[in-house]
């Protein structure tokens, strides 16, 4: 939720919609006094609605904005229930499970013994994920510190500039430096700056597994190969978390040849957004953890489940099973086979949009949709206009498609991305083109008359 400042304008009031709520003034920063007619009220309130972005255009967000009536009328029949009342409902906690352990052997963790579960649970998102496996990092990097009786008061994290700022907020939140490694001959961190930048205080290497800037992956095998070699002649051994935000529900389709994994024994964490390329509607994530020992038991708080207990990590302690079941729907639909065919189509069409970009003459691709279905372009210099000018003259077609400066150590590159999610089809992709085609035109138009206007 963002944080809204307060701004009361007490005697503001919103008038009327064009179709007439008969709310009269509704006060919008202030409770209303009086009571609602429920269906005015809704009108009053979708009317405000119609004003966001239309999602089928809004190339800017990597979250789900389409699913399946099936699953819509699954998430309808369970939003009353609260996921941490497991007692209650234990088939929603059971499902929490089945899901856990499906990720599990979807991302190769070891077998755990004796039949136990796989150890990891749901989030709202990959951000709480980010806290909770950041955390359990910490808690461990602290409690071998302290058994060594070193010290263990200036804990650090090493990632990439191109970290989403969910790492940023873990390390403020949690008192542990940020370690950003600035960005040198590739758009994110690689082996060679990870080992460097890892000391006797660091508590992991954070791997992106599809950076946000441009849907590139990091080189988790070749991290974990540099790392083994500083453990070989320091004697540091440095844990990995792989943040797999978007591509943990990727890489497992597409690229299965990819070493990535808990098939890696240094990747002790993994966390991916449900409501990402997982399929889900905003509210779902998830972390796993290699095994029991990598989750520091101090972490662990019981809740009541059918008269006995339940292991529970969460920051939240109410939040809606409703996801969750949506995600069990996802998994059990697809299947593997579903899930491959939904994510290869989103890349071949991602290609399909980065070769129409690059053929188009003024821009230069950074990547090009074939690791996440996500590409980045920036214009060749100098097309006298900029990517936030076309990011601008793209909207007058109704396409969000945001523009913004790379990280430091590419800070003087601006680029534009697009994200391609399910739901984006070949015809979309076509008419999206045309529009950048006469963007592209308008501005190069707008620019001979600038300069034609100065003679
Ligand atoms: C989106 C994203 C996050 C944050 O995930 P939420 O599910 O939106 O909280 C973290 N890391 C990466 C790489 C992401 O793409």
């Amino acid at each position: 939720m963002s944080l809204h400042s307060h701004h009361i304008r007490r005697h503001e009031a919103m008038s009327g919609s064009a179709f007439d709520t008969a709310l009269g003034t509704i006060p919008r920063h202030e409770l209303p006094e009086g009571i609602q007619d429920p269906d005015a009220a809704m009108r009053f309130i979708q009317d405000e609605l119609m004003l966001d972005g239309n999602a089928r255009q809004n190339l800017a967000t990597f979250v789900t904005t389409w699913m399946e009536p099936q699953a819509v009328a699954l998430i309808r029949s369970s939003l009353e229930k609260n996921i941490i009342d497991k007692d209650e409902y234990p088939q929603s906690a059971e499902i929490e499970r089945r899901c856990v352990n499906i990720l599990a052997n979807l991302w190769h963790a070891p077998e755990p013994t004796g039949g136990a579960d796989a150890v990891g649970c749901s989030t709202t998102g990959s951000s709480e994920a980010a806290m909770l496996a950041g955390m359990a990092l910490k808690w461990r990097w602290r409690a071998r510190r302290e058994a060594a009786g070193l010290d263990a008061t200036r804990p650090n994290l090493v990632m990439g500039a191109n970290v989403q700022v969910c790492w940023e907020k873990f390390a403020r939140y949690w008192d542990v430096e940020a370690r950003l490694v600035p960005l040198e001959g590739a758009t994110h961190l690689t082996a060679g700056q990870a080992a460097a930048a890892c000391d006797e205080n660091t508590i992991g290497v954070v791997a992106v597994l599809g950076s946000t800037f441009d849907g590139s992956y990091e080189p988790v095998a070749q991290i974990a190969a540099a790392l083994d070699k500083l453990e070989a002649s320091t004697g540091l051994d440095v844990p990995i978390h792989v943040d797999a935000a978007s591509g943990g529900f990727i890489a497992p389709f597409l690229d299965t040849e990819l070493l990535w994994d808990f098939a890696l024994e240094r990747v002790k964490s993994i966390n991916a957004s449900g409501h990402k390329y997982g399929l889900v509607y905003p509210g779902v994530g998830w972390v796993l953890w290699r095994s029991a020992e990598d989750l520091p038991s101090d972490l662990i708080f019981s809740v009541d489940y059918l008269g006995g207990s339940m292991p529970t990590f969460a920051l939240n302690f109410s939040r809606p099973a409703a996801q969750v079941v949506a995600q069990y729907y996802t998994l059990v639909r697809y299947g593997f086979e579903g899930y491959r065919r939904i994510q290869e189509r989103s890349r071949q069409i991602a290609g399909t949009i980065a070769r129409g970009v690059e053929a188009m003459g003024p821009f230069t691709l950074l990547s090009r949709g074939d690791e996440l279905p996500v590409l980045a372009f920036k214009c060749t210099t100098p097309a006298g206009w900029s990517v936030y000018d076309l990011s601008h003259e793209l909207r007058t077609f109704g396409w969000i498609v945001p523009a913004y400066p790379m990280p430091e150590g590419m800070a003087d590159t601006d680029v534009l991305r697009v994200v391609v999610r399910n739901g984006f089809t070949f015809d979309l992709a076509g008419m999206f083109l045309a529009d950048v085609a006469k963007s592209v035109d308008r501005l190069s138009g707008r620019q001979n008359e600038a300069v034609a206007f100065h003679h």
